[in-house]
């Protein structure tokens, strides 16, 4: 999508500090860290949000998930733990209309969330 900012970090149109990248997924710094650690983990295919989601992204949606496991492992936060959140809308505080996943690690998180 021509005007998506996840878009044009997928395809280098803007610079990202990327820590990962294949035909299906990138993985990259929150330029407004959260955390100690906090990255992104978003589709190449542009999804709007979660509700946009159709029975043949499944597997996408798994190789995001073992992305962040990985990409958590790289950074040294897979022991001490990490949380993941995808927001969905206004409600659930999305900001960027391209499906990404946070991953935020290296400090204690709190529930509920805020
Ligand atoms: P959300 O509010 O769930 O849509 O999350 C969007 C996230 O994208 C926020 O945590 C932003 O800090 C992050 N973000 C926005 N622009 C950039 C960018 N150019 N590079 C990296 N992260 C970004």
């Amino acid at each position: 999508m021509s005007d998506c900012l996840f878009c044009k970090i997928n395809n280098g149109d803007i610079s990202a500090d990327i820590l990962y990248q294949d035909d299906d997924v990138t993985v990259f710094k929150d330029v407004s860290p959260q955390a100690p650690v906090h990255f992104l983990v978003i589709p190449k295919k542009h999804i709007t949000t979660l509700n946009d989601l159709e029975s043949d992204d499944e597997a996408l949606i798994g190789k995001m998930m073992i992305a962040a496991k990985n990409a958590a492992a790289d950074l040294g936060i897979a022991e001490s733990g990490f949380r993941t959140t995808m927001n969905c809308n206004s409600d659930g505080g999305q900001s960027v209309y391209h499906i990404h996943l946070h991953v935020l690690g290296g400090r204690q998180m709190n529930w509920p969330p805020g």
